[in-house]
Formats: structure tokens, C-alpha cells, sequence
């Protein structure tokens, strides 16, 4: 691994047209049965061959195992009923139909421990592998048995580092947490949120990493920002405890968005993955535009703390747009590098 800059994405990235209808998220899947089992462990492997030729420091699987980032693990949990579906506002921003929370909830099998063992079969490099924050994980469901957002996510807490044992077992050396929720219910962050995605990560010795973004570039999330004014301050509210936290590495979106620069002094001290790649638009962007980005973060986090990454995840592009992508983040990254050894 490059020893300054280390690349990566923030997970996922686009499907083969075989495996589930590109450009499109909850995608269904169009293989089954066994065909499907084989089909998603040669997409994950395509997917970490793409990112080591783009150049990308550090692989995860894509997840190329999964039609969603939060309802894949879920559907793997007791207590879930996926008949029983409620429509629910997501975010406080887009109704979607969810799964409803009938009972105590627990996990009677590892979800990704075999996916985990598979990459890291195939690749030297680093791995990181992204899970759902407890807080998005209850907020893409509805409850029909706690009656209590916190109660559910300590139970959801407990669950995720069942989980992330497993995973730092197979190999994996990062874990990320997927915790978009974190820029909507700030009230939540500050009095259980912070301290839930703690016991997710507690007594792990591999990295921890959280992912914080204002979503993928689908309409519900583009007509989101255009209402929140000319500086996103939302960071402000979650760093100052993120940076209090025991979670090493905090992932940002930058390239393109209205977050003030100085907002990531708020987090001295950690490891920042900062996303130089825009995931709202099929712009490829330029070498010299991704290090322009990269530069400008520098005065407010340490070069050796810093972690080059997209803004977000890249499953809604085409593919060839996030081949274009990858290879840019790699090559802007190798500039600065350049100019600061
Ligand atoms: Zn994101």
C-alpha cells in the first residue's frame, strides 16, 4: 500500500449487466439459486481486479453481494419480517418501502464472513468492508416491537460487532460503518448515535472507519442539497464527537459539495477519508482536479492521515464512468504524493 495516500472508494460500485440491471439501486437480481451464488463471488472478484488496475491502494468488494447496503444485512436477521412492509420516510427526505421489526431482532449466521474470505483470497492488498450503522439501519425499517429508535440500536450495536468479529477474523482491515443518518438526526447523534456506533466497533483490533455523506447522486438526495443553503455546516454537529470517539478513520464527501474546508480541522487527530471523486454526475474528473481537491484539505489534515476516497458510493453509474472515476482518484493522488515526498 502506498505508504501516503492510501486510495480507496467509500463500497459500492456498479454491477455487471448479468448479475442486475446497471444504473439503478435495489436493482433485483437476475440470476438465482446457485447461478446467483456464483454469480455475485465472480462479480466481487471482478470488481477487485477493477480497482487494483485502476491503481486503488486499498479493495473492498464492491457490494456486489448486495441489492442495498442496509436491507442485504438485514434480510439476514431474526425478528425482521420483509412480507410485513410499511412505507416510511427515509432520511426525512424520500418514502421508500421497508421491512418491519416484529420481534427481537439477532443474527443466527455470519452475513459477509465467506464474501470477506473470498477477497481476501484473491488480493494482497488491504481490504475494507463497509457495514450499516446502527442508526441507518433503524431508519431504514419500521418497528412495530421496541417502540424506541435507541433501544433497537443498541440491539442493532450488538449485532454489527458479532458481525465485524467476523469479518476482522476472515482478514478484513478496515471496517466501515455506513452512517449517513448522522447528517439528519443530530439530536440522536449527540444522546446514543455516537455511542451505539461505538459498541459496533468496540473491542475490534483492525481499523474502524465511518462513512457520514449526504448520499448517493439519486434526485431525493440532489433536491435534498439544494435546499441546504450555500455551506453545509452539518459536519459540524458530528465531528467534534467523532473526534472524541474511538472510531480511527472518518469518511467525508468534498469534491463538489458545499462542506467548508476547516469543518475537517474539527477532526484533528483522526484519519480522514476525503472524497475527491464526485458520485452525482457521469463527469469523469481529472487527475489534476482531484489533486486540486486533495491540496486544499492538506492545510486541515496531516498528509499522513490522509485517505483519498470518492464522495460516496459509485453502485448507480455506469461502468466505464466508475472505471474513469477510480483511475482519476488513483492518478491525483499520485501527484500530490509526488510533491510531498
Ligand atoms: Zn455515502
Amino acid at each position: 500500500m502506498s505508504a501516503l495516500l492510501p486510495t480507496s472508494t467509500v463500497g459500492s460500485l456498479p454491477k455487471p449487466a448479468w448479475l442486475s440491471e446497471p444504473e439503478k439501486l435495489w436493482s433485483p437480481w437476475k440470476l438465482e439459486g446457485a447461478e446467483l451464488t456464483e454469480g455475485k463471488r465472480d462479480a466481487l472478484l471482478l470488481a477487485a481486479g477493477e480497482q487494483r488496475a485502476a491503481g486503488l491502494d486499498i479493495v473492498s468488494d464492491g457490494e456486489q453481494t448486495r441489492q442495498h447496503f442496509v436491507t442485504t444485512f438485514i434480510e439476514h436477521l431474526s425478528g425482521v419480517d420483509f412480507e410485513n412492509r410499511e412505507t416510511v420516510r427515509i432520511r426525512d427526505r424520500y418514502d421508500a418501502s421497508v421491512p418491519t421489526v416484529v420481534g427481537t431482532v439477532g443474527r443466527e449466521r455470519p452475513v459477509f464472513a465467506d464474501d470477506a474470505k473470498t477477497l481476501r483470497a484473491h488480493t494482497d492488498a488491504p481490504i475494507k468492508w463497509a457495514l450499516p450503522g446502527p442508526m441507518t439501519m433503524i431508519d431504514t425499517l419500521a418497528d412495530k416491537h421496541y417502540g424506541s429508535r435507541e433501544e433497537l440500536a443498541w440491539e442493532f450495536a450488538a449485532i454489527l460487532n458479532q458481525e465485524a468479529k467476523e469479518l476482522e477474523a476472515a482478514g478484513v482491515d478496515i471496517i466501515q460503518f455506513d452512517e449517513p443518518a448522522f447528517n439528519v438526526f443530530f439530536d440522536d447523534v449527540k444522546d446514543w448515535g455516537v455511542a451505539a456506533l461505538e459498541r459496533a466497533a468496540e473491542g475490534l483490533r483492525c481499523e474502524t472507519a465511518v462513512h457520514i455523506c449526504y448520499g448517493y447522486g439519486i434526485k431525493a438526495n440532489t433536491d435534498w442539497k439544494a435546499t441546504l443553503g450555500a455551506e453545509w455546516r452539518q459536519y459540524e454537529e458530528s465531528f467534534p464527537l467523532l473526534q472524541q470517539s474511538n472510531i480511527d478513520i472518518v469518511s467525508l464527501e468534498r469534491h463538489n459539495s458545499h462542506v467548508p474546508v476547516d469543518l475537517i480541522g474539527l477532526l484533528r487527530g483522526k484519519k480522514v477519508m476525503v472524497g475527491a471523486i464526485d458520485v452525482a454526475t457521469d463527469a469523469v474528473e481529472t487527475p489534476d482536479e482531484v489533486a486540486a481537491t486533495l491540496r486544499g484539505v492538506l492545510e486541515f489534515v496531516d498528509a499522513d492521515k490522509l485517505l483519498p476516497s470518492t464522495n460516496c458510493g459509485m453502485a448507480p453509474l455506469a461502468r466505464d464512468v466508475a472505471r474513469g472515476k477510480m483511475s482519476a482518484l488513483a492518478a491525483g493522488a499520485a501527484i500530490v504524493r509526488a510533491e510531498l515526498a
